[in-house]
């Protein structure tokens, strides 16, 4: 497979606009927004400020600094969301807001300036997205929040509003893209970008994801196996539900095996990787077990079958990652191996997690055979 070693001049463009540190999420116990009165110490939201800052911070001083290029994001316009999103919708998020705010679903609260940084995140993206198809850049990172992969074309789900990742994708197939591949390694099902595209086949979603079903109303897809797209987008939906701590060893098994193979055979003209630090080893909502380790191979492998495929192109969206430090940690080795940097630049502080894979190959096995069964586009030679 082809490797792009780093030029000197290679840099990745990151949008980003500190408004969006305006969305205040709040406290209580963990993500309930709660507050049972026995506690002396309450827990910020997960999806808070603090999290963000500290990606933003590690790519202004931390050794990658000099890979780094940056650009101010920008709100989304309201008529730019309707590629997405239904107008009814829209118009329920705006008058969420007029009223001061409204609870979504569970841990998903509007508040007072929530809107705008979610129009921030949302256009921060899409600027990210153009950039690319205009030529300017090959590799750009919408560093947001609100996380957007939940939000589903009609509803909000899982702390996010609108879809920030499937946003940016309508816009490079409106912009003459044939095919674009998502590769989403959230710790959580991207149930709302597969919703989004669930019956095309111009757009290969595929999800890396703990195996935790439906969350109920707001996200009753529940991100098993057989859940593979429908009618023209039959098949163009990969899900791979790995069990709890399935590790490096386990994730980088089910990419060479699951997701490279699929790639190539869909061939895309655009990529786009999802990324969420959630499926880190010390994750407060996720137990997957990933370290920078991992987020390093990954983003190096996803990164050659650009290169291949897509000319180069790849934009990365943040989602989740809600480990105040490891998830900046595994940020910067994520974006370390997208810029295939060979030796990596910061050492790995809290890595001490034991790997066994045996179970993950198993179900990775199990998942490539019902692949290869009934996924037509893979069948074809
Ligand atoms: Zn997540």
């Amino acid at each position: 497979m082809a490797t792009c070693p780093p030029s000197a001049t290679e840099k990745i463009d990151v949008f980003w606009h500190d408004g969006m540190l305006n969305h205040d999420t709040g406290n209580g116990v963990f993500d309930t927004g709660m507050d049972p009165g026995f506690l002396d110490v309450l827990d910020k939201h997960p999806e808070n400020p603090d999290r963000i800052k500290n990606m933003v911070s590690i790519l202004k001083r931390g050794p990658i600094s000099r890979y780094i290029s940056w650009h101010l994001g920008r709100p989304a316009l309201i008529p730019e969301l309707l590629s997405f999103h239904t107008p009814d919708y829209i118009n329920e998020l705006q008058e969420a807001d007029r009223e001061g705010g409204k609870v979504f679903c569970f841990g998903t609260f509007l508040k007072p300036g929530s809107w705008d940084a979610s129009l921030l995140a949302a256009g921060s993206t899409l600027s990210a997205m153009k950039h690319i198809l205009d030529g300017h850049g090959k590799l750009a990172y919408a560093l947001v929040r609100p996380p957007g992969h939940h939000a589903q074309p009609t509803q909000a789900d899982g702390y996010c509003f609108l879809n920030n990742a499937g946003l940016a994708v309508q816009l490079a197939l409106d912009s003459g893209c044939e095919k674009v591949a998502v590769i989403d390694i959230d710790v959580h099902y991207g149930n709302g970008t597969a919703e989004g595209f669930y019956r095309s086949s111009k757009v290969l979603t595929i999800s890396l994801h703990m195996n935790h079903g439906s969350f109920g109303p707001s996200h009753p897809q529940n991100g098993s196996v057989d859940q593979i797209g429908e009618g023209e987008g039959f098949g163009y939906n990969l899900n791979v539900p790995l069990p709890n701590g399935t590790g490096n060893t386990g994730y980088l098994n089910a990419v060479k095996e699951l997701v490279v193979p699929s790639v190539q055979k869909f061939e895309p003209d655009m990529m786009v990787l999802v990324v969420g630090q959630d499926s880190s080893a010390f994750d407060p909502n996720g137990r997957q077990c990933l370290t920078m380790d991992g987020y390093r191979e990954i983003g190096r492998i996803v990164r050659s079958l650009a290169t291949r495929h897509s000319g180069g192109r790849l934009l990365i969206v943040q989602e989740g990652g809600y480990h105040v430090t490891y998830s900046a940690y595994c940020l910067h080795a994520t974006l370390e191996g997208v810029l295939d940097i060979p030796v990596p630049l910061l050492s790995d502080p809290i890595a001490y997690y034991p790997e066994d894979e045996a179970f993950s190959v198993k179900v990775i096995e199990s998942i490539k055979s019902y692949q290869e069964d009934n996924i037509p586009f893979l069948k074809t030679a």
